[in-house]
């Protein structure tokens, strides 16, 4: 079978994790027979200073005729004094929107062999973690009406969620837990705001047509906390874009690093972006120094989301494991190891070496 994958390298690290995810995806296509046809396009700072905008639709148009999107990260201080609609991040929010991808799907997993990398408390970490969120992307107070007053002296944010738009990520939320552990926790903040109460009553109804599925509703500022206190408790967490964008960044940080998160956003179709959870890392871009492990794994999110392709999709991640378990480290996962810090290509042929 033949996949079109477009390509969005971005800034930064973008192009060496990308390349890095790329090289994955071509040893799966020799071992599984499949061919991945990837496809370049410009987005974020890489596109302004070609075409001036950060988003061309040239870029739009490729996306959506392409069977998935991989993105590696945009932006970088080059561009960080142009106004806000001008900027790389910009097309970040313009493509999410044009392909409809209302659903961001971040795992984040606690490694064994990493747990003395996360800064929770040894007997939390042991535990384990192995959570994945679902954050509404495209609704909400980061899409609600805003404005300031004439005088200056006053600004506003509007949160507004429709019963569709609760519905629709609930469903996804409640799929996916009936492949794991059965549980979804919906975060709100229904004690005081009415959208969220509207949020808790969509997701109860949504609840009755998953009945071997449980349903905790929980409170965020409670969410925070319980994160850090008892995180093995989660296993499918559903809620809103600013929620979701906050507690997402706590759920990575406890894990250890930034640099092993995948991430997927989708919509109604399989068609899907998929991207690590960091950014462009501009510090360290051209230096070899980036961790590949977060884009690799995006891609194999998007083996199984998009293509359903499981198999191939744990093969990589099994790859993953492996490696990290053997020892295997990047400079920003070494911790207190005392082994050699790999490259981005090196701990790039080290997973290939366990997938062929
Ligand atoms: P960042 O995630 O790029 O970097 C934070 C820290 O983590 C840095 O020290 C960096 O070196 C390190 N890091 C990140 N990814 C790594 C990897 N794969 N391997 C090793 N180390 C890694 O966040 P930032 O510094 O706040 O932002 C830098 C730029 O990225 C900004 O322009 C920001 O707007 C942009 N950004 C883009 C995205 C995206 O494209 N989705 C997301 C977040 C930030």
């Amino acid at each position: 079978m033949t996949y079109t994958i477009a390509l969005l390298r971005g800034d930064g690290i973008g192009p060496e994790i990308v390349d890095a995810a790329c090289r994955v995806l071509e040893t799966i296509g020799e071992r599984y027979d499949h061919t991945f046809v990837f496809k370049p396009y410009l987005m974020g700072g890489c596109a302004i200073d070609a075409t001036g905008v950060p988003l061309p639709q040239e870029t739009v148009d490729g996306c959506l005729a392409a069977d998935s999107v991989l993105l590696g990260a945009v932006g970088g201080p080059k561009w960080d004094s142009l106004p806000g609609h001008q900027r790389p991040e910009k097309g970040l929010l313009g493509i999410r929107s044009a392909m409809g991808l209302y659903t961001n799907i971040r795992p984040a997993r606690l490694y064994p062999s990493l747990a003395a990398e996360s800064p929770l408390r040894a007997d939390i970490a042991a535990k384990g973690i192995d959570l994945v969120m679902f954050r509404e992307l495209i609704g909400g107070i980061y899409f609600g009406k805003r404005g300031r007053s004439e005088d200056g002296l006053t600004a506003y944010d509007t949160e507004e969620y429709s019963v569709y738009e609760i519905e629709r990520i609930a469903h996804a939320a409640f799929k996916a837990a009936r492949l794991r552990r059965k549980k979804v926790t919906s975060i709100d903040k229904a004690n005081v705001l009415e959208s969220s109460r509207l949020w808790r009553a969509t997701v109860a109804k949504v609840a009755e047509e998953y009945p071997d599925v449980t349903l905790e509703n929980m409170l965020v500022d409670n969410a925070a906390m319980q994160m850090v206190k008892n995180p093995s408790q989660f296993d499918v967490i559903v809620t809103s874009n600013i929620f979701g964008d906050i507690l997402s960044d706590e759920a990575s940080q406890v894990t250890g690093s930034i640099g092993l998160l995948p991430s997927a956003s989708v919509g109604d179709s399989t068609r899907g972006l998929y991207e690590p959870i960091h950014g462009s890392a501009p510090d360290i871009a051209g230096t070899g120094k980036a961790n590949p492990i977060a884009t690799i794994l995006s891609a194999a999110m998007m083996l199984r989301y998009a293509f359903s392709l499981e198999t191939e999709a744990k093969a990589i991640e099994q790859a993953v494991d492996a490696v990290l378990a053997e020892g295997y480290r990047t400079a920003d996962i070494l911790g207190a190891s005392t082994a050699m810090p790999l490259t981005c290509t090196e701990m790039t042929d080290r997973i290939l070496e366990r997938i062929g």
